[in-house]
Formats: structure tokens, C-alpha cells, sequence
């Protein structure tokens, strides 16, 4: 049965681009694609037509572990059962569609659950976003991470566990450049993954279309990282003027994961985290928002992402991401909004986050305009997934 031809009016038309809004104008959807954006007062032809106070793409969450919840201890979760790894990405993938993010990235899993979810959304069984993901992260032997990566040493076996994510459907792939938070043990400052590895899993990564996103807070392993070529950093939060030259240099993006320590730090008195992940996040929380917003005034591109999974970081809440790279960066909402939709998308290289005649229609349908009412993402009316309605509020 074809998808109805759908028609959403609106007052404030937000595409994705850095563009400013258009008002009034109705988006003619057919086919899961945008037909045409005409005036309201032009005739069009729909078999529904909804209203919504703004229109924007669906959210790009650039970075996610779909295996986590946001559950305080990560390493209680990793004890569960493959099966209720599997479990949980799904309805993990499914409450991410219905609160507006219509494309993850899934950056590193005990299991293959984000990989078999994409098959399973794609074949209709089962409901989520479009998924990016990449399979175990590679990280050197014990590195950050390891519960959730392929252990490598030396740049043939980084060839070698690149082609494996490849075999086992990965569609790009995640580096451990540095020590992390979550981690016991692992120092984020300090440098993990060589250069000379890295530089070998991108030429592998790359060989095969794959693009490559490496954590990375420590300064030398940014730079290392930057220097190896891959296409973003993660996080970033030790970065310094090199970096941001590197940056310029390669054309890479910083996917900033504003959330993962401010949840972190907005949960301390729960007593419920262990003490070294509270330590390292303190350690951060500073050097980040000074670095990062240093590197998006130089103009290095920001794409959104919100390392969703991590402790009380949960996937429906990645408009609270959109809203820090506001508040704590300084963009404006629509920038923002820029940051975690087209250019979301070019990072990641799949055809969304931009509403124009014959692109997808991810789209959201707001109660109040983004930037007169700045909480308007967190509760989208509806969400639009290629043209069909996935998500409905009612406009009680
Ligand atoms: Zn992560």
C-alpha cells in the first residue's frame, strides 16, 4: 500500500541549513520524500495535511551506544546477557524515533545489536532510526573501552579488526585515541592507539568507504588522531591551538558530547556512580566548555552528537545536547540546530538532515518555534520518518 501524500503546513520552516527560517510555507510530502515547499496560500494536493507552529529535519545523533540506557554503573550493564544487550538496543532505537532522532550513529558495542537493529528496521520488523553503526570499537590492549572493542597492537592488526567491523556490517569505524571516563583505570589525558595504528586502520577504513571517528580528550592524542587522519574527533575536550589548526588542515569534524559529563555531574548526589568516573568528569567539565567553544569560534564544524547510553544520558534526551551546544558554546538555536541535522549529516554521510524537494522526509513537527521557545525539540508533535507518520502526539 503506498504511504498517503501528506501536506505540513507551517508557520516557521526550519531546512537544516544555517540559513534563516522561511515563514508560512507547506511541505508536500510523497513517496518518503519532499515533492515540493510551496506558500501556504498555493493549492496542493494531499490526502492528510497536518499543521505544526515549526517544521525542522530530524535530529542526527552523531554519536551513541544504543547496548546502554543511561544507566548510573556502565559496568553493571555490561554484565547482562548478549539477548538483553539485543533487547535493550531495541527499545533503546525505538524511543530515540518517537522523541524526533531519526538518524544514530552507533559508536561501539559488545554485541552486534546496533547492526542486526538496522537490518531489522530497514526489513520493517522492527521500529528506530536510521543506523550508523560501528561495530566494536578498536582500542589497544586494555584501552578505554575494551569491554565494548576489538583489542589491537600494531598497524596490521588494526588493518585486520578494520576488515573484521566490515565483515561483521559495520558501516564506519571508531578509534580509542586516548583513555576515557567510564573506564577504570584509563586516564583520559593520556595517548592509547598510536598514530601509526590509526593511521593504518583509516587507510584500511577509508579503502572501503568507511568513515572513522576517533575518542580522543587527551591533546597528543587529538593531534595524533588528526594527524592519522580520521574524519572526526570525539569529545575533544583537551584540544589546543595545534589541534584546531589540524583541524583546519584535514577538514575533520568535533562532535563536542556536551551531555555525557553534565549528566554525569547534574547526578552526583545520587550517590549511585562510581567515584572515578565522577573524579575524571570534574577533571573535564572546565577544560571543556572553554576548548570547545575556542575551537567552534575558529570555525572548526561541530557535529552534534551526545554519546547517548552513558550515565543518565539517555536517547530520547538529545535535544538537551542541542540545547548545551546553545547555552555552553554560545550558537544560536538555529545553529545549533544546523549543527546536529545537515551538518550531522555530512559527517556522516547519509542523505538527511536537509529538507529540500527530493530529499528524504525525516522531519519534525514543533509546538512553538525553536527560537522564541528553546525547549520546543525536547516534545515533537510528530515525527516523520520517509514520509510516513512515526510518532504522534496528541494535541491536548
Ligand atoms: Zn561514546
Amino acid at each position: 500500500m503506498p504511504t498517503p501524500r501528506l501536506a505540513v503546513r507551517c508557520g516557521r520552516f526550519y531546512n537544516g541549513s544555517a540559513e534563516p527560517p522561511r515563514s508560512n510555507v507547506t511541505l508536500v510530502i510523497a513517496d518518503g520524500r519532499i515533492e515540493q515547499i510551496v506558500a501556504n496560500d498555493a493549492p496542493v494536493e494531499a490526502d492528510r495535511t497536518l499543521e505544526a507552529a515549526a517544521v525542522t529535519p530530524g535530529l542526527i545523533n552523531c554519536h551513541v551506544h544504543l547496548e546502554f540506557s543511561g544507566e548510573p554503573d556502565i559496568g553493571v550493564t555490561l554484565l547482562t546477557s548478549p539477548v538483553s544487550k539485543g533487547l535493550t538496543a531495541a527499545a533503546n532505537a525505538r524511543r530515540s524515533l518517537e522523541a524526533g532522532i531519526t538518524t544514530v550513529r552507533d559508536l561501539g558495542a559488545a554485541e552486534g545489536s546496533a547492526i542486526e537493529m538496522r537490518d531489522a528496521i530497514a526489513a520493517g520488523s522492527h521500529t528506530g532510526p536510521t543506523i550508523v553503526p560501528a561495530g566494536r570499537a578498536l582500542c589497544m590492549t586494555g584501552g578505554h573501552g575494551y569491554f565494548i572493542g576489538r583489542q589491537t597492537d600494531g598497524p596490521w592488526d588494526a588493518r585486520k579488526a578494520v576488515r573484521e567491523q566490515l565483515r561483521a556490517g559495520a558501516e564506519c569505524i571508531k578509534l580509542i585515541a586516548t583513555g576515557g571516563v567510564l573506564t577504570k583505570g584509563a586516564v583520559p589525558g593520556q595517548d592509547q592507539l598510536s598514530e601509526e595504528e590509526m593511521h593504518a586502520a583509516v587507510v584500511e577504513a577509508h579503502t572501503h568507504g568507511m568513515r572513522v571517528a576517533a575518542h580522543a580528550i587527551g591533546t597528543k592524542g587529538i593531534k595524533n588522531a588528526l594527524r592519522a587522519g580520521v574524519d572526526s574527533i570525539e569529545h575533544g575536550h583537551l584540544l589546543d591551538d595545534e589541534a584546531i589548526e589540524l583541524f583546519a588542515r584535514t577538514g575533520a569534524y568535533l562532535v563536542p558530547t556536551l551531555c555525557a559529563p553534565t549528566r554525569i555531574l547534574e547526578h552526583v548526589s545520587d550517590g549511585k556512580q562510581p567515584a572515578f568516573v565522577i573524579r575524571k568528569a570534574e577533571e573535564l567539565m572546565t577544560a571543556m566548555r572553554t576548548n570547545i567553544t575556542r575551537a567552534y569560534r575558529a570555525g572548526v564544524p561541530i557535529a552534534g552528537g551526545s554519546d547517548a547510553g552513558t550515565p543518565y544520558n539517555y536517547h530520547a534526551d538529545y535535544a538537551y545536547e542541542v540545547e548545551l551546544m546553545n547555552t555552553l558554546l554560545g550558537m544560536t538555536p538555529r545553529g545549533a540546530l544546523h549543527a546536529a541535522t545537515a551538518t550531522a549529516s555530512r559527517l556522516l554521510g547519509v542523505d538527511a538532515g536537509l529538507l529540500e524537494p527530493g530529499r528524504p522526509a525525516d522531519l519534525l513537527l514543533l509546538a512553538g518555534d525553536l527560537e522564541t521557545d528553546t525547549l520546543a525539540l525536547r516534545a515533537p508533535r510528530a515525527v516523520i520518518k520517509t514520509g510516513a507518520v512515526a510518532a504522534m502526539r496528541d494535541s491536548g
